[in-house]
């Protein structure tokens, strides 16, 4: 196991918790990323939806979010 895979958000005592396979793969796995790297993505991808129109913006809250986020998540930031 090397280093860089050990700091990946889905390593776990050897294994991942978001690919159905037995063992981490290593570095050279497309989906290794750092929890920094992630949470910078998670909040790249919520600035792009929302500037949707508010009918698929909600749309993708209720599919993919379960409505989690409210209504002042845009305003306010938060959840
Ligand atoms: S298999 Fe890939 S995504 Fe899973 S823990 Fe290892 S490096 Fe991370």
């Amino acid at each position: 196991m090397d280093e860089r895979a050990k700091t990946c958000f889905a390593y776990k005592s050897g294994k991942c918790r978001i690919l159905d396979i037995n063992r981490c793969e290593g570095s050279s796995c497309g989906f290794c990323k750092t929890e920094e790297q992630v949470m910078q993505e998670r909040a790249e991808s919520l600035a792009i939806i929302e500037t949707l129109e508010p009918m698929h913006r909600d749309a993708i809250h209720e599919k993919y979010l379960n409505g989690q986020i409210g209504a002042g998540f845009y305003k306010n930031g938060t959840a």
